[in-house]
């Protein structure tokens, strides 16, 4: 494939933004070789500046469970478009997405919206620690929460106690306020409530682990959490940026049967438009501004926009079979994929929950941290531009989840099973 007009973008962009991207992992250093620049993206299918055409199992990093330019989405977001993009008012663009929300969430009587992800953990954290009048947060190694500073903190040597900074510019101090347990480990998480439970605001957990590759939770793991939380008065946080209306209408909350107190989305509630929401209880979420004390605003909070994509988004999800259409496709793919590895002899372990979905080069189970991380970079690497030159488009790192659409066909899966079985026949060096 000639794709030398990235490249030349590539050279250019360079010039103006740090390592050319507006994210990190957007610019290839993980697979090598230089990123490839898209120009459009039509249903299950993206399209670069070269005008290569590519199975898309990115979906813009979750977002996109419609696939690209979904009729629907694009009719209604150019009507909004014309009546004004922004007016720092209510609108009642922002009663309909948030009354959608609340039908699939039980646990959310009310919600707020703002513009990421990143912004949505940053505030239920502060709301978390407004309304325990605690300082201590919980999370789990390699979760991600975006890019707060309380959350980029790596476990602290010995014992499991106190965090260090995963970044320069992450203060010590700062970072001494967030404990870092093994994700999928119960006996660490009761033993840390038991001893530091009582200095403990909230503990925050992506219920489906989905950003160290894809790692569902073990048998009993978010049982305990919630029962060791619920007694201690510790608010508990779902971060369901990426499982909220992707493993089920109602998220994780809805698949596994739990309710937590507050609720942190994203992604898919902004079908493609920049957006975040955090919500929980009433007697919790009533301390955020300005019915309550906690600080909490955004100048585009609630846009118009962004509310007109995640409602129309959301509104397709409540189609009957919606979610057996996506199971069914995302089966195919898996099963497909690992008969694939099976045949070339590729050591892989592939995971999968609905329709999020990740393989791993290792010839180990993968149930934590430690076990993904041994999936091999250099294999991953090579899996990746195989099945880029044969037209399929895949996360440009090997810790990452891959997403399959209701835009997907099955003859999309079937032509990626045919990338995937050449692809893994030439991984050896
Ligand atoms: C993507 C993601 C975030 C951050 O969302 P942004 O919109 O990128 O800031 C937070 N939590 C999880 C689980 C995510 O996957």
């Amino acid at each position: 494939m000639n794709r030398s007009r990235s490249d030349t973008l590539f050279d250019q962009a360079r010039r103006s933004m740090p390592g050319g991207v507006n994210s990190p992992v957007r610019n290839f250093g993980r697979v090598g070789g230089s990123p490839v620049f898209m120009d459009r993206g039509a249903g299950s299918r993206v399209y670069d500046v070269d005008g290569n055409e590519y199975i898309d199992y990115l979906g813009s990093w979750g977002p996109l469970i419609l696939g690209h330019g979904h009729p629907a989405v694009v009719e209604a977001l150019k009507k909004a478009c014309e009546r004004g993009t922004s007016f720092g008012t209510p609108t009642e663009a922002e009663i309909r997405l948030a009354e959608l929300v609340r039908t699939a969430f039980p646990s959310i009587d009310l919600i707020r919206m703002v513009n990421s992800g990143t912004e949505a953990t940053m505030s239920a954290l502060r709301v978390a620690r407004g309304y325990t009048g605690r300082d201590l947060a919980v999370k789990f190694e390699a979760g991600y929460h975006g890019h707060g500073d309380s959350f980029l903190i790596q476990a602290g040597s010995g014992a499991a106690t106190f965090g260090i900074p995963d970044s320069p510019g992450v203060p010590a101090d700062l970072a001494k306020m967030t404990i870092n347990l093994p994700y999928n480990d119960s006996a660490a998480v009761r033993r840390t409530l038991a001893e530091r439970g009582d200095d403990v605001a909230c503990v925050i957990i992506e219920p489906v682990a989905g950003n160290m590759g894809m790692i569902p939770p073990a048998e009993g793991f978010l049982e305990t959490i919630r029962e060791e939380t619920e007694k201690r008065g510790i608010i508990l946080i779902f971060d369901e940026v990426i499982t909220g209306f992707r493993i089920a209408f109602g998220g994780a909350q809805e698949r596994f049967g739990i309710q937590a107190d507050m609720t942190c989305l994203g992604k898919i509630i902004g079908g493609g438009l920049p957006v975040g929401a955090y919500g929980g209880r009433r007697e919790i979420m009533e301390t955020v501004a300005p019915a309550g004390e906690v600080y909490q605003a955004g100048t585009l909070s609630g846009n118009p926009l962004a509310m007109t994509a995640g409602y129309e988004t959301v509104r397709q999800l409540q189609e009957p079979g919606v979610y057996d259409r996506l199971e069914s496709l995302a089966a195919r793919l898996g099963d497909g994929l690992r008969a694939a590895a099976a045949e070339a002899g590729v050591p892989a372990y592939l995971t999968r929950v609905g329709s999020m979905m990740c393989t791993f080069f290792t010839d180990q189970t993968v149930d934590d941290f430690d076990a993904a991380s041994t999936s091999d970079a250099d294999t991953y690497g090579r899996y990746f531009w195989n099945m880029l030159d044969r037209g399929v488009y895949l996360a440009p790192s090997r810790l990452e989840t891959g997403f399959v659409s209701l835009a997907h066909t099955e003859e999309d899966i079937d032509r990626t099973l045919e990338a995937a079985r050449e692809s893994m026949k030439c991984l050896c060096v």
